[in-house]
């Protein structure tokens, strides 16, 4: 068992917090942490010799310094060797950069070269002063860069790599490896150290974009960890029993009279499927497949009433609040009027309302709807017979695993049906979601005209403003999405708030709504009911409406950002229109120049709106070189491997699997899942 960061020396609650923020728990966990690019600081470059737009290391004489005030106040420092001289430049400076430019001093510094007034020169490099007491050597491996998260110093981080990494090299961390002899890979350690101390001759791109043999062997091992503690729990599941339901058709049609549309044939022959799986004793585990506005939510309802039919409960849970609340809105309006009782909790709800909750899903209560917080300590229910889970994607594969053993106190455990818009190639389905039976709605309500998506460059910003107005003036609702800049809440939230007032100034007359995931629940919950009832015209939001979200009058949607996004969450997002009668139209407004990734999702997106071309072209192109900050929507959360870039090591995997002893798997399972094995390995 590795060590808690929390016991490394140097880290208090604080750093552990950050730590765990990136997935970092344990010791072992920091080797796993792979850099997002290296820099190399093995060689010192002559100042005669550097050129604009590289970054290099320099290393000489300060000639000069002086503070000059320009157009701002500027420090300038003069560097030079026996080759020639460079500027150094800050626009930021204390008094101790004053004191370590002092003339004469000897000075190593790191940096990106350009050409400047006053010949090359280096904005606010790294710089070290070469004292008589100092360490003049340079490294031998070259230095990695490791991704960070807000409030965590890359330099607290890369020591305590550096310390973790150290320690595999003396031996003093062991990293057993099972898989030594079974195949032709790396050793372990060797992959970590190869990953965090390159020497100068490793191939750089291989590394940061994952196709070096170093990388491979951490990936296939992350992979055979979740291939085993999926297979144990299919293991265990197998001895497990569910209660066997009545078929429940009466209820069922009642529903359907009620509803006021036709289920289409997929609909009525995935709802057998699951009906057929629901009323044997063995669990139901099966995944429902159906693109965003296949109509999802109808089948989960009637898979609910059939466990209310049989006298017992069933829970749908949402990844987020807004979903959970508007399927608290949906099914309240399909299931009062038939005479059942729903129950409502999510983590903001408190006191007393939380109390009644929590007395109905022990009591009364036919169908639970929430977020995850229905599974957590101290809720507990009368008889709990089915779990849906909603939007698959959105939950990490521990936390479903997670729901599913919270649910199973005592001999039985629940029925499981997990649904998702999130089309997987069938080559990945065996792995991401091992073990479920699949369902799939291959078809949308009819009279759905497809979206038409048109790509705009941000420059036309005015043009497409005017469109929106037009739209807005024949009495259509609109979305304006503003997705992260960066990996932050904060920022995507002002974002989204001075677009908002940008709009909102724009078009006098109508009424503009802002949402996003730092408002309270109430708010969000305040503003997506009267964007639901008319009231607000166009809604501003960032990514928190990616999922589920239904107003089906609203038939516009705006992107911007749009190249900064996966092709999994623009399909998302235009999903959100469409769902109406109305001719929809989502514009894809995007800031040139365009990478070719970019572009390609783009031209996809104008194309089809067929989720599973989506998804295949997704995965082709997706994987290595994927700017940090696009958030993952894959459906397992991965540190090294990636399926896109990873698909060929999925049959070594499985036979590493087939041949790895018990006392092997426990180790790999422990190393890359950790704290969620005690769910795996009931
Ligand atoms: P999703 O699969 O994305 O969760 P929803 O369940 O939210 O889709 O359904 C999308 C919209 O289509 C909803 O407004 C729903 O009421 C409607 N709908 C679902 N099934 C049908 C159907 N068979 N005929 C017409 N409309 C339908
Ligand atoms: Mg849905």
């Amino acid at each position: 068992m590795s060590r808690p960061v929390g016991d490394l020396p140097g880290v208090g609650p604080q750093v552990a917090a950050r730590l765990k923020a990136l997935g970092i728990l344990v010791e072992t966990d920091l080797l796993f942490h792979r850099p997002l690019r290296y820099e190399d600081r093995t060689r010192i470059t002559p100042m005669n010799r550097v050129r604009p737009d590289a970054r290099v290391q320099v290393e000489g004489r300060v000639m000069h310094q002086e503070v000059v005030q320009r157009r701002r106040r500027m420090l300038l420092v003069t560097l030079a060797d026996d080759s020639g001289q460079i500027t150094l430049r800050y626009f930021r400076f204390y008094p101790s950069q004053l004191r370590m430019f002092r003339v004469g001093n000897r000075i190593r510094c790191f940096g990106d070269v350009r050409f400047g007034p006053e010949g090359f020169e280096m904005a606010h490099p790294e710089c070290r002063v070469l004292g008589a007491g100092t360490d003049h050597a340079l490294p031998e491996h070259l230095t990695p860069v490791y991704p960070v998260t807000q409030g965590l110093a890359r330099a607290t981080l890369t020591g305590l790599i550096d310390r973790a990494v150290e320690r595999v090299e003396n031996g003093q961390l062991e990293l057993i490896d099972p898989l030594v002899g079974l195949n032709d890979l790396m050793a372990l350690d060797q992959a970590v150290l190869t990953i965090h101390r390159p020497g100068p001759g490793e191939n750089l791109d291989a590394l940061a974009d994952g196709y070096h043999r170093a990388v491979q062997r951490l990936a296939c091992e992350e992979l055979l960890a979740h291939h085993l503690a999926l297979a144990r729990l299919n293991r265990a599941r197998q001895r497990q029993h569910a209660v066997a339901l009545g078929p429940g058709t009466a209820l069922r049609n009642s529903l359907l009279e009620r509803v006021g549309f036709e289920p289409t044939a997929a609909q009525r022959r995935v709802v057998s499927e699951i009906v057929d799986d629901l009323v044997d004793e063995r669990p139901m585990r099966r995944l429902l497949q159906g693109d965003v506005g296949s109509g999802k939510t109808l089948v989960a309802a009637s898979a609910m009433l059939t466990a209310v039919a049989a006298g017992r409960q069933a829970a749908i849970v949402a990844p987020t609040e807004i979903l959970a609340e508007q399927h608290f809105n949906t099914l309240s309006g399909w299931l009062e009027p038939l005479g059942l009782k729903l129950a409502w909790l999510a983590g903001k709800v408190k006191g007393k309302a939380r109390r009644q909750a929590l007395e109905a899903l022990a009591g009364e209560a036919d169908i639970a709807i929430g977020t995850h917080a229905l599974f957590q300590a101290g809720v507990r229910f009368r008889d709990l017979a089915l779990i849906v889970v909603d939007e698959q994607h959105r939950f990490g594969v521990h936390q479903r695993l997670s729901l599913a053993a919270k649910g199973s106190a005592g001999e039985r455990v629940p029925h499981q049906l997990v649904m998702t818009a999130t089309p997987i190639p069938r080559t990945l389905a065996m792995t991401a979601y091992a073990g479920l039976e699949v369902s799939v709605i291959d078809e949308l309500p009819p009279g759905r005209k497809p979206v038409t998506t048109v790509a705009i460059s941000q420059g036309r910003r005015e043009e497409i403003i005017e469109r929106l107005r037009r739209a807005l003036a024949e009495g259509r609702q609109a979305y304006w999405v503003c997705p992260l800049i960066e990996e932050s809440d904060l920022l995507e939230a002002q974002a989204a708030e001075s677009t908002a007032s940008e709009l909102e100034r724009a078009l006098p007359g109508f009424s503009v709504g802002l949402i996003h995931g730092r408002m309270k629940a109430a708010e969000k919950q305040d503003i997506m009911a009267r964007f639901s009832a008319g009231d607000i015209d166009l809604l501003v939001a960032t990514t928190v409406i990616e999922v589920g979200v239904d107003v089906p009058n609203a038939s516009l949607m705006m992107i911007e950002n749009a190249e900064r996004l996966g092709l999994s969450q623009l399909h998302q997002l235009r999903g959100r229109v469409g769902r109406g009668s109305a001719q929809a139209a989502c514009v894809l407004i995007y800031k040139p120049p365009l990478g070719d990734t970019a572009r390609a999702r783009l031209e996809t997106m104008r194309e089809t709106t067929d989720g599973f071309v989506i998804a295949e072209k997704d995965l082709e192109l997706r994987g290595p070189g994927e700017v940090l900050g696009t958030r993952q929507t894959g459906m397992l959360r991965f540190r090294v491997a990636d399926l896109g870039r990873d698909a060929e090591l999925l049959d070594p995997v499985r036979n590493l699997a087939e041949r790895l002893d018990r006392g092997g798997a426990d180790i790999v399972i422990e190393r890359w899942i950790g704290e969620a094995e005690q769910f795996v390995d009931v």
